[in-house]
């Protein structure tokens, strides 16, 4: 037999609402999901109140609250992202150019921007993870 978990999580699908935090409203809104991943974790969702469509940004309370370990570098990173477009960053790959504040939308790591190219074709992408070295083109 089985148990049915009291916490049954309500399936999210694309036109659900979502509460997401929006970079326009400043606050964590209502949000109608407009693509998801494989995963069923919503991508793009867009605001009910000021309309703008944007990556999903789900509460992230507790990672604020210093659960862990103090990381700075996603502290900068939540910092960063206050300010940035989100519509502005562009995918990855490693044939393109870049230069310092570059955004850019990696699959796998998310929004990241260009803290340092260190010129033949390495740069230091600050993600929500922390800095990683990436490839690119050669300036
Ligand atoms: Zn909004």
């Amino acid at each position: 037999m089985e148990k049915e978990t009291k916490a049954q999580k309500k399936e999210i699908k694309v036109g659900s609402d979502v509460k997401s935090k929006c970079g326009a409203c400043k606050e964590l809104c209502t949000h109608i999901v407009v693509s998801m991943n494989e995963k069923k974790v919503p991508l793009q969702v867009r605001c009910y109140k000021c309309g703008r469509s944007h990556l999903y940004r789900p509460e992230t309370k507790a990672r604020t609250a210093g659960s862990k370990k103090k990381n700075p570098d996603a502290e900068e990173w939540l910092r960063l992202s206050q300010k940035w477009d989100e519509s502005k960053a562009g995918g990855y790959s490693m044939t393109n150019e870049y230069k310092n504040g570059s955004l850019i939308n990696h699959k796998k790591f998310g929004i990241g921007i260009v803290r340092q190219n260190l010129g033949a074709g390495r740069m230091r992408v600050l993600f929500e993870d922390g800095l990683k070295l990436m490839c690119c083109a050669e300036g």
